[in-house]
This record gives C-alpha cells, structure tokens and sequence, in this order.
C-alpha cells in the first residue's frame, strides 16, 4: 500500500524508500503530493486529458503523435542520403505506402486480384514487395546488417535510420538498404511490365556496384567545389535536305561499361531513327550502334542525298 510508505507526521517514509527505490525515483516522489486520506480514493485516470477523462480521440492524437516523434529523423534521412534523387523519392513513397502495388490497384478497383503475381504467396503491397516476397527474401538472406522488426514501418525506419552495421561503414547501411530497396522494386517491375525481360545481374550485384558509384560520385563531389551552370536549351533543326543526329553517351568510370543513344530527325523535327545500346565499352559502341540499327542505312542514304549535322556532348564519339 502507498499508504504505508507515509509517516504519522505525513511524510514519505525515506528511510524505508531508500532501501527499495532508487535516487532518481525518490527526488520524483519528494515532488509529488503525498496521498492523502482526506482527497478520496485514487482512481484511474486518463492521463493525456485535462479531466483525466478516455476519449478515443485523444488516443489517436497521442499515438499519432508518438509514432511521428519517433520516425522524425528517419524522414529528414530519407533526403540526405547520399544516392541519387531518384531513389530519394522512392524511399518517400514507400514510407508513405504509395506505391501502386496490387492490393492498392485493387482498393482503386482497378484490378480484381492483390495476389503477388511472382511468388503467389500473398496480397502484394509494399510490405511483401520488400520483405516477404521470395524475390526479396532471397537478396535478404545475402545482405548482412538488415533491422528486422515484426512492423513494416518499424522495419522501414529502422534501417534508414540504422548506423551501426558490422562491416559497414558508419552511416553506409541506410544508403546500402536504400538501394536494394530501389532495385527490387525495379527488377519487379521490369518482370512484371516486361515479357522479354531477361536478369542479366542479381540485384545483390547490381546493388554493389551501383553503390560503388554512389561512394565514388559523393567523394568526388566532397572534394573538388563544383560549380553548376543552367541554361535552357531548345532543339533547333538542320538545314533542308539535311539531318541532324543528336547522339549522347555515358561511361562508367570503375568498369568502363558504357551505353549510347541517338535520334535523327530531319528539318521539319521528324524522328525516322532512334536507337540505343548498353553493355558495350567505352565509345566504340556509339558507332556500332547507329552503323548496325536498320534504319543506319536509311540515315546513310539521307545523308548522302544531303547532309548531316551532328550534335553531341560526348566527345570521344565523333
Ligand atoms: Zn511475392
């Protein structure tokens, strides 16, 4: 009983608390009125209300409030991590569960089934796509360091904002999770959208090298002050007769694989050829690329009927 902790002079009995409760508790309680017989009975109360009165609504306000205060950090982590924008904002979506996955096709009535159309094995939202799907499970099972929690958005949250990983550098593990979470939902897209799909690279190995990339960008940038200039640019056809071939190019700088695309299109803005290719090396395979497409014969008789112009801002092509 609270009561026979109070002395006959109505006071807390220290000497007895002493030995029961610690320091911190005992200077709590020496702040705190003494229970006395004189107010009533204790009852319980509803502490989150001024009249210590239940409503559900201040339930809500309070768990709502709790479940914000304890994500905070995680939603200002989702934009400062380092990778690219692009899966910045696949991370807002998902911590806000808006991807269009089937159950929230079925909800939007859209569709007729939320059954996983890859393993079968239950609705398809966000949760399964991530973490149950056996498509995710088996990268998973290979990535060391993952949270694990029974909640989704406890799961979500914990690894974005997790540092502390055995074999990873401090604060890498969210930048890592982040992009498996990105190329999972990209390789199940491209399975599901795309018949001829075709997995060239795991995910585990596309998601490691394109970490690599990530590091090796954001040091880069960290260490030489770069200055951006903007200027809006609008496509301005060639003279008649002739074409004009817009073609760019990138190159991974750590394996040297680089891709290519083109579109030529003659004065009146007209595209009679486009074409692209990946997986080559470095910049021959731009001229493989317009040499080899169909239509690169159809570019050539132009060509040789008029003229070409060539716009490009990958150098080494020309
Ligand atoms: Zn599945």
């Amino acid at each position: 009983m609270v009561a026979d902790m109070v002395t006959a002079t109505g006071e807390w009995d220290s000497d007895r608390l002493r030995d029961l409760l610690p320091s911190t508790v005992l200077e709590y309680m020496a702040a705190t009125p003494l229970p006395l017989a004189r107010l009533g009975d204790d009852v319980p109360g509803w502490r989150w209300d001024e009249k210590r009165q239940f409503q559900v609504s201040s339930a809500y306000a309070v768990l709502m409030e709790v479940g914000e205060r304890r994500h905070a950090s995680s939603w200002s982590k989702i934009w400062s991590l380092q990778v690219p924008q692009r899966v910045r904002v696949f991370m807002w979506i998902t911590a806000l569960r808006r991807h269009l996955t089937n159950v929230e096709r079925v909800r939007r009535h859209i569709a007729s089934s939320d059954v996983c159309s890859l393993c079968h094995g239950g609705p398809k939202d966000i949760d399964h796509v991530l973490r149950f799907c056996t498509k995710a499970c088996e990268l998973w099972r290979c990535v060391l360091g993952q949270e694990v929690a029974n909640n989704f958005d406890e799961w979500l949250h914990g690894n974005i904002t997790r540092s502390l990983v055995a074999n990873v550098e401090r604060g890498e593990w969210g930048m890592r999770f982040s992009v498996f979470c990105w190329l999972l939902w990209k390789r199940r897209c491209s399975m599901v959208l795309d018949g001829d799909f075709v997995e060239r690279e795991s995910v585990l190995d596309r998601g490691n090298h394109f970490i690599l990339e990530c590091k090796a960008a954001y040091s880069q940038l960290h260490s030489v002050p770069m200055a951006v200039h903007r200027r809006e640019q609008w496509w301005e056809g060639p003279q008649r007769g002739w074409v004009k071939g817009n073609v760019d190019a990138a190159v991974n700088v750590n394996d040297g694989r680089a891709a290519v695309g083109g579109v030529f299109r003659d004065e009146s803005g007209e595209i009679f050829c486009r074409s692209t290719s990946g997986g080559g090396r470095t910049c021959c395979c731009g001229a493989t690329t317009v040499g080899g497409s169909k239509d690169g014969r159809r570019v050539g008789e132009l060509v040789s009927l008029g003229g070409m112009e060539f716009s490009t801002g990958f150098l080494q092509l020309l």
